[in-house]
C-alpha cells in the first residue's frame, strides 16, 4: 500500500492551496446563499443571467412534459431526438455554419475535436494558457504537442514552422483566467498560410461578444475558412449545459464517426435542449443584456483602477484582479466575504505560479448598485491587506 494520500493533502494545505467546494443553497443569480450565508456573487459564468430565467424554466418543464427527463441512449442509438436536432440547426445558424454537432459538456466537446482530428504524426499547437480540457485534448490525441507564447501570433508562426502532418492550431477565443481575446485574425492568418487548421473553444465569447452574441468570431468577422472548428459551450452565457462544434458538412460527419466523447455516452436530457433553444432565442434577440453587461464592465474598470487595483487587460466580463502570491488573494477574497461578497480567489495550478488573482466575473443580471457594493467592499478590503506575502 503506497497511496500516501493524507501526505499529499497536507502539502496541498501548506501551500495554501487547498480547495474546497463551497455549498450553493439557491439558484444561481447576483444574491445567493452559500454555506447558509447570504451573499452577494461575482464569480459564476451565467453572462446573461439566463441561467434562472422564468422562460427558460418553463422551456425546461414544457420539454420534460413532452420528451420525458432522461436521454435514453447515445446519439448514434436511440438517443438523437427532434430537440437535439433542432437545438443542432439553431447553432449552425447562430454560427453561420453549415453544421453544428451538439456534446454533453465542452471538456468533451474538446477532447471529442481534438482526438478526431489529430493523432500520432500530427502536430497540435496550443496557447500556453488554453483551458485545461484544450490541454488534455492535445496531449490525449497522441500528435506532437507544443505550447506557443500567450496569444502570441510571431511565437505561433515559429511552432508552425516545425509542424508535420496535419497541424491543429487550437486557442480560447476568449481567455478564462484573463478574459483577454485571443488575436484571432493574426492566428488565423498564420494557420491559413501553413495550410494547418484553427480551432477555437469560445466557451467565454458566445453570448457577451459579437452584435447578436456569436462571440469572438462574429466580433471580428472571422468565416469558416479562417476558423473551420469552432467550440462553443452551453453552461455559461447560454445558461444551461452542454456545448456544441460547429462547422463544415465533412467535419461534423467526421466527428459523428470518430470523435469517441461524442459516441459513447448517452445524450443529454432532451429537455435541456428545449430549455437551450429558449435561451439562445434570447441570446440572439434581447441586446439589452449584452448593453447592460458593457454599461458595468466600465464602471467596473474604471471604479477599481481609481482604487489602484491591478487590472488586466479585459473587456469581457472576465475582470481578474491580479494580486501575485496565493495566500494573499485568498486572504482578500475572505476578506471580502466577511463583508457579504464573493469573489474567489484563483490559484495555480489553475493560473501559473506567482500569478494568483480574484476572478471578478459580471453579468447582466448585476445591477450598477451592486458593482458599486463590490467596489466599495475592494476599497476598504485592499487597503487592510498586508502588503507582502506570509506576513498573515
Ligand atoms: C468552461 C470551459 C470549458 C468546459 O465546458 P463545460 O461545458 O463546463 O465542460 C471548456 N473550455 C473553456 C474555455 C471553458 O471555459
Amino acid at each position: 500500500m503506497s497511496f500516501d494520500l493524507a501526505a499529499r493533502l497536507a502539502a496541498r494545505r501548506a501551500e495554501n492551496l487547498y480547495r474546497q467546494r463551497p455549498l450553493l443553497e439557491s439558484p444561481q443569480g447576483p444574491q445567493v446563499v452559500v454555506d447558509g450565508q447570504s451573499l452577494l456573487a461575482f464569480c459564476n459564468n451565467d453572462y446573461l443571467g439566463l441561467a434562472n430565467h422564468p422562460q427558460v424554466i418553463e422551456a425546461w418543464r414544457a420539454g420534460a412534459s413532452k420528451w420525458g427527463v432522461g436521454g435514453g441512449a447515445s446519439h448514434l442509438v436511440i438517443g438523437h431526438s427532434g430537440p437535439h436536432h433542432a437545438l443542432e440547426e439553431a447553432l449552425a445558424d447562430l454560427t453561420g455554419r453549415p453544421r453544428a454537432l451538439l456534446f454533453t459538456t465542452g471538456y468533451m466537446a474538446n477532447l471529442g475535436a481534438v482526438t478526431a482530428l489529430v493523432g500520432q504524426g500530427d502536430t497540435v499547437l496550443e496557447d500556453r494558457l488554453n483551458h485545461a480540457s484544450l490541454l488534455d485534448a492535445g496531449l490525449l490525441s497522441g500528435a506532437r504537442f507544443n505550447r506557443y507564447l500567450h496569444n502570441d501570433a510571431t511565437s505561433l508562426a515559429k511552432r508552425l514552422e516545425k509542424a508535420t502532418g496535419n497541424t491543429l492550431v487550437v486557442t480560447d477565443g476568449v481567455f478564462s483566467m484573463d478574459g483577454d481575446l485571443a488575436d484571432l485574425p493574426a492566428l488565423a492568418r498564420e494557420t491559413k498560410a501553413k495550410g494547418a487548421w484553427l480551432m477555437v473553444d469560445d466557451a467565454h465569447g458566445f453570448g457577451p461578444l459579437g452584435a447578436t452574441g456569436g462571440g469572438s468570431v462574429e466580433h471580428f468577422g472571422l468565416s469558416q475558412e479562417d476558423v473551420p472548428v469552432l467550440v462553443g459551450t452551453l453552461g455559461k452565457a447560454f445558461g444551461t449545459a452542454g456545448a456544441f462544434v460547429a462547422g463544415s458538412d465533412e467535419l461534423i460527419e467526421s466527428l459523428i464517426q470518430f470523435a469517441r466523447p461524442y459516441i459513447y455516452t448517452t445524450s443529454q436530457p432532451p429537455a435541456l435542449a428545449c430549455a437551450t433553444l429558449k435561451s439562445l432565442e434570447l441570446l440572439r434577440s434581447e441586446h439589452w443584456r449584452r448593453e447592460h453587461l458593457q454599461t458595468l464592465i466600465r464602471q467596473f474598470r474604471r471604479g477599481a483602477e481609481q482604487i489602484g487595483l491591478e487590472l488586466m487587460d479585459s473587456f469581457t466580463p472576465i475582470q481578474p484582479i491580479m494580486i501575485g502570491d496565493a495566500g494573499r488573494a485568498v486572504r482578500l477574497s475572505q476578506m471580502l466575504r466577511e463583508r457579504g461578497l464573493m469573489v474567489t480567489a484563483i490559484r495555480p495550478p489553475t493560473v501559473p505560479a506567482g500569478s494568483a488573482r480574484l476572478r471578478v466575473t459580471l453579468t447582466a443580471a448585476h445591477s450598477e448598485a451592486q458593482v458599486q457594493l463590490l467596489l466599495e467592499g475592494l476599497a476598504d478590503c485592499f487597503q487592510q491587506l498586508d502588503p507582502e506575502p506570509g506576513h498573515a
